[in-house]
């Protein structure tokens, strides 16, 4: 599996563009763009690569994360995926462009394919695995290529940091319990990829995460 960083929008959102080299199927994971620029990165990497989009995939529904979810629903034929948990978030996309102040006009997002935990992804050969942690926000998703040693997290660990709890439906408790039981207990060498700023180890986050210790 091969994985690209587009950093995208006034928030820094990290969308990746996971992909599997055999089949050139791939994955673009919480598309971040706000601008007809940003949406033209995005689609020039992927006709540079010869990549075909086959996977749609939210890590939540927060504004910053979905904003280039239509762009790429409509360009490339596909479902938005995410957790129902998250659903009531993606319903309230024009809210939160009002909470937060944007300069955009960003609509309601309906999740057309619902993943939970434990589900499994594919992209050619390759798998993708779905783990629940939530307390970011309650449908937090993160994307397990255990193949790979691949983690991408979302906002709910960071490097040297977690996902901020003060938002609808977040719990600092529910965060740290969740990162605990079901990140940092995967092998030390797999590599995390955050929704936001640069990536990390399971290893140095048991090690140097202040939040879990
Ligand atoms: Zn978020």
């Amino acid at each position: 599996m091969k994985l690209e960083r587009m950093t995208f929008n006034m928030f820094g959102v990290n969308t990746y563009i996971l992909w599997d080299e055999t089949s050139a199927e791939c994955a673009i994971i919480d598309p971040g763009m706000m601008s007809h620029f940003e949406e033209d990165r995005l689609s020039q990497f992927i006709e540079s690569k010869g990549l075909k989009p086959t996977l749609l995939i939210n890590t939540h529904m927060h504004v910053d994360h979905v904003a280039g979810d239509m762009y790429v629903a409509e360009k490339y034929g596909l479902p938005v995926i995410g957790c129902e948990d998250d659903a009531f978030l993606g319903e309230r996309i024009s809210q939160q462009v009002k909470m937060f102040g944007l300069p955009v006009n960003v609509n309601d997002i309906k999740i057309a394919q619902m993943v939970k935990h434990g589900d499994v992804l594919r992209l050619g050969d390759e798998e993708i695995k779905v783990l629940q942690v939530p307390g970011h926000s309650p449908g937090s998703i993160v994307l397990y290529c255990e193949a790979s040693k691949l983690l991408v997290s979302g906002d709910a660990l960071f490097s040297g940091g977690i996902g901020r709890t003060d938002l609808p439906g977040g719990d600092y408790s529910t965060l740290i319990n969740a990162i605990k039981t079901q990140i940092l207990s995967l092998p030390e060498d797999v590599v995390v990829y955050p929704g936001h700023g640069p990536e990390t180890t399971v290893g140095d986050e048991r090690r140097y995460n202040s939040f879990l210790r």
